[in-house]
């Protein structure tokens, strides 16, 4: 590679930062150039996780990075060695699962609040199905359940190779289970989810008023629990206080161990600011990681909203060390009239204009009335927050990321192809900006 290649390399990750500070990370210093010509650059990751990390949050930045600097159009690619060819899309892990890089017992801090979810979940990843099963956590969103979800998964992988591994949200075993029942193949879906060393399923409150998917569930459990193979799940709430769920289903979710992760400490907060700047590459001193923490109280998504707003700002200035002064002007415009579009802004907003409940965004619905809404949120909060894909999901029920990707893909498309789509979508953007 050239001199005059690695410098435009450089200068392209540098503009990623500025435009999408919430998906930047120090790793990206680790990205190699594989290939650039012809329009095309190939970027070589150091693993499939973070390859495909890129592939899913941060191509769209990446692409118009690479526009803003060179001055043309440029495809990017992200690959995990050399060998892997041109446009290829990051490869899945051999286990079938995508796990966050972030999410790793290595970047969770520990705190009051978490102490017995944490011990829990890394007694049951360090052997499975003997400890605590099944083993329940839950607490409110943005606390850290999916984190500590992907955690225990990528651990057992690391203890062992061969471990057969399903995770995967609640919603995604619906529907997994209702395309099962439409294509017939049944049969396949049961061995798959009965035979594997650990299941696990994030935010099981989707089960509520799915009897049929309840019924299968249950028998997916019952034949895991007699294997003795490890069940993990996660929820908004404690079994019993999950609406509509019966009783048999409520009191096997209590046979293991049920934990709940609550609001961290202050002290626990700073920590978690000080942990997710040196994630992203930020150099935080710690009357500025004191002050995030003194201003953002109830949930760590929003801690990371500001952290991002923060890093957006010095990014944009081009300052490496973030001061003092940086944190208040960011968070401060956060109170006055110039006001930072939060993803509630956006639901509220679009949920009048469409003349929707919030409840039924955030719930399992798939009829038209309320999948549009919902994915026109995605689509809003995706363009006019510096929110992450995981994050816009969170506020959404709980959504993953690949569902929040489907949506923002989805829109965006109807906007080019209908006219009434795209008028819809000025209005509402002109409504959450004025
Ligand atoms: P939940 O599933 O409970 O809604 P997530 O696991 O998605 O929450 O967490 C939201 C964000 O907060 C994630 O980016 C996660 O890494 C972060 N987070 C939550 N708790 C912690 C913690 N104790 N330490 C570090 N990061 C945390
Ligand atoms: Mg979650």
């Amino acid at each position: 590679m050239s001199q005059n290649t690695q410098e435009i390399f450089d200068a392209i990750i540098e503009q990623v930062k500025v435009l999408d500070p919430a998906n930047s990370r120090g790793w990206f210093e680790e990205l190699r150039v594989k290939d650039f010509s012809g329009g095309q650059l190939e970027i070589i990751c150091p693993d499939s996780e973070r390859a495909n990390f890129l592939q899913d949050s941060c191509n769209s930045s990446f692409t118009r990075a690479a526009q803003q600097i060179t001055g043309y159009l440029v495809s990017i690619s992200f690959c995990v060695d050399g060998t892997v060819k041109q446009n290829t899309v990051a490869e899945v892990d051999p286990s079938g699962i995508r796990l966050h890089p972030d999410y790793t017992f290595d970047n969770f801090v520990v705190g009051p609040g978490n102490r017995l979810a944490h011990a829990s979940c890394i007694a049951v990843s360090n052997s499975l199905g003997s400890t605590y099963n099944p083993l329940f956590i839950h607490g409110s969103v943005g606390l850290g359940k999916t984190h500590l979800l992907h955690a225990i998964c990528r651990e057992t992988k690391t203890n062992n190779q061969n471990a057969k591994i399903q995770f995967l949200s609640c919603e995604e075993f619906v529907n997994r289970f209702i395309d099962a029942i439409e294509q017939g193949s049944l049969a396949e879906f049961k061995s798959l989810y009965r035979t594997v060393d650990l299941l696990v399923i994030d935010d099981v409150q989707f089960l509520r008023e799915r009897e049929q998917s309840q019924e299968e569930f249950f028998h997916t459990f019952n034949a895991l629990y007699d294997n003795r193979r490890q069940i993990v799940l996660s929820a908004d709430s404690a079994p019993g206080e999950i609406p509509s769920l019966p009783e048999r289903l409520v009191s096997r979710f209590k046979w293991g161990l049920v934990a709940r992760v609550d609001a961290p400490s202050y002290e626990t907060r700073v920590a978690i600011v000080q942990k997710k700047a040196r994630l992203r590459g930020m150099n935080i001193a710690d009357d500025v990681a004191e002050y995030i923490a003194s201003k953002v109280k109830a949930n760590i998504r929003e801690l990371e909203g500001a952290l991002t707003s923060i890093y957006a700002l010095a990014s944009a200035s081009r300052q490496e060390q973030i001061s003092l002064e940086i944190a208040k002007e960011a968070l401060g415009t956060q109170d006055n009239e110039n006001k930072k579009i939060s993803i509630t802004d956006i639901i509220k907003t679009v949920t009048t204009y469409y003349d929707v409940k919030i409840t039924d965004l955030q719930s399992k619905k798939r009829s038209q009335s309320i999948t549009m809404p919902r994915q026109v949120c995605m689509f809003l909060a995706r363009n006019l927050t510096d929110h992450s894909l995981e994050e816009i999901g969170g506020h959404l029920g709980g959504r993953d990321h690949t569902t929040v990707m489907h949506a923002c893909s989805k829109i965006s498309e109807l906007e080019q192809s209908d006219d009434k789509v795209q008028s819809q979508l000025t209005e509402l953007t002109r409504r959450i900006t004025k």
